[in-house]
């Protein structure tokens, strides 16, 4: 075989294999890898890669199906169908499959392994280089598939009998929810994080600020501090399918809950809006 695609026991060529839909990498990215070079079927720092594989898991939480000694027997006796010794070899987990859903599946994680042709690249020849700003984790204004901190956020809200994790930066600042946007009113206003870099800009929460300016209820788009929340007049979270929610507690102490008034006239109008759009 010239390269190799294994999914929880079946293996053929990569590119005729094929994945469920279902697998929470398709979804989510909800998975860790590891991968090595190989030459003349010889896996190089095996044990160190399969190691640290299992330290990844480990760490998101993930039950790989094998041991490393299994995995390691799996690897040799799937690289003797190679045409080549020389290769990469690659090694994937999933936290198994389920219909999309944030919090962890039910189900055993999935198994992945990849063989392709590679070389070992000896250092003779330079390396020319570009400098770029490490702006890795503050993309959250972009709907990627890469959903691990969200993942394990909402399982952690799961964990505590709760509905929704607040997400918060160092210093305090109130970002999102796990999978919403959150929003406070304060003496009659309503103040929501700024569409910056940090959240994602919900259609859910453009929505509520259009409410809010059609029914005369002024907007402050600022960032504001777990303090300013716990003392808002309502605490509000909002996504596609919950128009316009809102707490009434938050790591078990009771917030909001001071201003029904603002709450019904928004909530009425934003479900109004989203049955109405829908027909
Ligand atoms: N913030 C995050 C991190 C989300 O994942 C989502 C929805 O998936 C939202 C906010 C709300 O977005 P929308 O109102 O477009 O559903």
């Amino acid at each position: 075989m010239k390269t190799l695609g294994y999914y929880n026991g079946r293996f053929a060529e990569i590119e005729e294999m094929t994945i469920p839909m279902t697998d929470r990498a398709c979804w989510f990215g909800d998975g860790v890898y590891d991968a090595g070079l190989s030459l003349d079927y010889h896996m190089v720092f095996l044990d160190e890669h399969i190691d640290r594989f299992f330290r990844s898991a480990d760490l998101m939480e993930i039950q790989i199906p094998v041991s490393k000694k299994e995995l390691h027997d799996l690897l040799y006796s799937l690289i003797r169908h190679l045409d080549t010794g020389d290769l990469m070899y690659y090694i994937q987990v999933t936290r198994g499959s389920g219909i999309r859903n944030h919090v962890f599946p039910d189900s055993p994680a999935n198994l992945w392994i990849t063989f392709k042709p590679a070389e070992l690249v000896d250092g003779s020849v330079p390396v020319k280089m570009i400098i770029l700003e490490d702006t890795r984790f503050f993309h959250c204004n972009i709907k990627t598939l890469n959903l691990i901190p969200s993942v394990i956020a909402s399982q952690r809200a799961r964990e505590a009998g709760c509905g929704e994790a607040v997400l918060y930066r160092p210093g305090g600042r109130v970002t999102e929810g796990s999978h919403s946007n959150i929003h406070i009113l304060k003496s009659g206003e309503l103040q929501t994080a700024p569409a910056d870099n940090l959240i994602l800009p919900g259609i859910a929460r453009a929505h509520l600020i259009r409410a809010c300016r059609a029914l005369n209820i002024p907007v402050r788009e600022e960032p504001f501090s777990l303090d300013l929340m716990f003392s808002a007049d309502e605490v509000l979270m909002t996504m596609s399918s919950h128009p316009c929610c809102r707490a009434d507690t938050i790591d078990g102490k009771p917030v909001g809950k001071k201003d029904d008034d603002t709450f019904r006239r928004l909530r009425e109008y934003l479900i109004n809006e989203y049955i109405s759009d829908g027909r």
